[in-house]
């Protein structure tokens, strides 16, 4: 399973641990600056204020995770909203009229969402796991992660991950998701099921982007992921060495700083990029709100 050179993960002939990969940990090195102030810095910099949208999905994902818990009898798309609202939060929006709004509309959402679950598939069996962990180990990485669904069909696991920002997905979205092949590996090592279907279950839209991988798909993203890895595990043997973190965990500035957490720590981010509202990436409710 590796993707080779595990060997720069030795020192002097001794084994090192195994990378400990979440999905999050390894995205997080696509600016190295982001790493280092998420997982080295120590105390971290102060982050931003939180973002409504992170409020909403936060929201949606604990009321779909309770609503699975529901006896089935119980699992209603009434059900699903008033979830929605239990477990609303207030953090980032303008004002509790905002939140308000959009605590409503996340309850349509998820009350259309299970409704058009239960129509997709009539007969499912229950899920095989709702948020549940699943992990795995290759030669260089301790891979684990919290996976929204795991769907039996056909014999086979399913990997669902439930979205809630405003562009509807793709299959190439899908398809080079890492952590949904991240999760799709450690799934069937942990539950010992074939998978090799993940979806993402777009809330806003109601659709789902859905790619099946094969083993050597997924053989090409864990060797993606070993080698960020490598790449990161080698900056902290630099830094080790007496290098300047600053120098070593580069920024890799661009339009996304816009809605880094350590933007205000970052000057190279703040030049290439605009401050948003903490309520920016709410987007437009619809027309008339149900
Ligand atoms: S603001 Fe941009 S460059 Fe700076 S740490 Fe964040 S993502 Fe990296």
């Amino acid at each position: 399973m590796s993707a080779g050179a595990p060997e720069q993960l030795e020192l002097s002939g001794l084994p090192r641990p195994l990378f400990p990969a979440t999905p999050s940990r390894l995205a997080a090195f696509d600016c190295p600056r982001r790493y280092r102030m998420t997982y080295v810095d120590r105390p971290p910099p102060p982050k931003g204020p939180p973002w409504a949208h992170n409020t909403v999905g936060a929201a949606v994902h604990v009321a779909l995770a309770r609503w699975w818990q529901l006896p089935p009898e119980q699992r209603t798309p009434w059900a699903g909203r008033q979830l929605v609202r239990r477990h609303w939060q207030l953090d980032g929006f303008a004002d509790a009229e905002q939140a308000a709004a959009w605590r409503e509309q996340a309850g349509q959402w998820v009350s259309d969402y299970v409704t058009d679950e239960q129509r997709r598939h009539p007969d499912a069996p229950e899920p095989r796991g709702v948020e549940r962990t699943v992990a795995t180990r290759t030669d260089v990485l301790a891979i684990s992660g919290r996976v929204d669904r795991i769907d039996e069909r056909d014999g086979e696991l399913v990997i669902v991950d439930y979205k809630t920002g405003r562009a509807p997905l793709t299959t190439d979205d899908a398809r080079g998701s890492l952590a949904l092949a991240l999760y799709a590996l450690a799934a069937q090592r942990t539950l010992r099921q074939p998978c090799h279907r993940v979806e993402l279950h777009h809330l806003r839209s109601g659709s789902v982007a859905a790619f099946e991988h094969t083993e050597a798909s997924l053989s090409q993203q864990v060797g993606r992921a070993e080698q960020t890895a490598i790449d990161i595990v080698a900056a902290l043997d630099t830094v080790a060495g007496g290098a300047d973190p600053a120098e070593v965990f580069e920024p890799n500035p661009g339009p996304s700083c816009s809605w880094c957490d350590f933007r205000r720590a970052c000057p190279e981010g703040q030049a290439v990029s605009q401050r948003k509202d903490s309520w920016a990436g709410l987007g437009e409710l619809p027309a008339e709100p149900a």
